[in-house]
C-alpha cells in the first residue's frame, strides 16, 4: 500500500514538475534546465582579467574586452548544455546562461556592460533561423540585457548573408576565411557612438565574433565580446 502511494506521489510529482537538472538530474520547479547549484559549481570558470585569450585565439588591438563564463569541456556537461540551447529551443535554459554571464559583466572593470551599451547577438542565416525557429545567441542576450539593462541591437540591424559551413574540424586560418564576408551591416544607427558587446555562445579561434565586430568597428566607440564558454 505505501508502495503504491509511493509511486502515485512520484507520479504526481513527475506531472507537475517534467524538467529535471541537465546535470545532476535533480527536479525542478522552474523551465530553466539546470538547477542553482549546477548553474554556479558545476563548470570551470574562466579566470577574472576580464582580457582574456586562449590558444588559437588572439584578440585584435581594437577589442577592448573578451569575458567568458567557463572554459569549454569538450565531451562534458557544458557541451550538452550549450547543444540543449543551440538545437532542442529551450529558451529559459538559454536566458538563465545569459543572465549568469550578466552578472560577471556587471564588474569588467575594462568595458563595464551598463544600460549604455548595445548588445549585437550573433545572427543566424535567415534559412538556419527558420529552420531552428529562433537564434540562441539572441537568448543569450536577452539574459544579458535583463541582468545589465543594455539593449539588444535590432535584429535588421545586421544580417548573415553567407550560410557558411560548421567551423568544427578547421583550422584557425580555415576558420577566418570560411567567415569571410558572412556578415553585412544593414543599419549602422544602433551603433554609431555607441559601446558594442557581440554576444555568442562558444569562443574558440574568434573568427566569427571577430569577423561581425569588424562591421561596426570603425561606428562604435569601443567593442567588447562576451561568450557563455571559452574553448
Ligand atoms: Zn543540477
Amino acid at each position: 500500500m505505501l508502495k503504491l502511494m509511493l509511486k502515485a506521489g512520484k507520479d504526481i510529482f513527475d506531472l507537475l514538475y517534467p524538467v529535471s537538472c541537465l546535470v545532476c538530474g535533480d527536479r525542478l520547479v522552474d523551465q530553466r534546465h539546470l538547477c542553482s547549484f549546477c548553474l554556479r559549481h558545476a563548470f570551470v570558470p574562466t579566470n577574472e582579467d576580464g582580457r582574456e585569450s586562449s590558444e588559437g585565439m588572439v584578440l585584435p588591438e581594437w577589442v577592448t574586452m573578451q569575458e567568458s563564463l567557463w572554459e569549454f569541456d569538450k565531451g562534458g556537461f557544458l557541451q550538452d548544455v550549450l547543444h540543449h540551447v543551440k538545437y532542442s529551443g529551450l529558451a529559459d535554459l538559454g536566458i538563465a546562461l545569459g543572465k549568469e554571464l550578466g552578472y560577471k559583466l556587471l564588474n569588467n572593470r575594462f568595458f563595464p556592460v551598463t544600460d549604455e551599451v548595445v548588445l549585437l547577438p550573433v545572427p543566424l542565416h535567415p534559412i538556419r533561423q527558420r529552420k531552428r525557429g529562433y537564434n540562441q545567441s539572441e537568448l543569450l542576450a536577452g539574459g544579458i540585457a535583463v541582468v545589465t539593462g543594455a539593449r539588444v541591437a535590432p535584429e535588421r540591424a545586421v544580417r548573415r548573408i553567407r550560410n557558411t559551413r560548421t567551423q568544427t574540424g578547421l583550422n584557425a586560418s580555415s576558420r577566418k576565411e570560411n567567415l569571410s564576408g558572412a556578415f553585412e551591416l544593414v543599419d549602422a544607427g544602433p551603433f554609431r557612438g555607441r559601446d558594442v558587446l557581440v554576444v555568442d555562445d562558444v569562443i574558440t579561434t574568434g573568427a566569427t565574433v571577430f569577423e561581425l565586430a569588424g562591421l561596426v568597428r570603425e561606428l562604435c566607440c569601443s567593442i567588447g565580446v562576451a561568450t557563455i564558454a571559452r574553448a
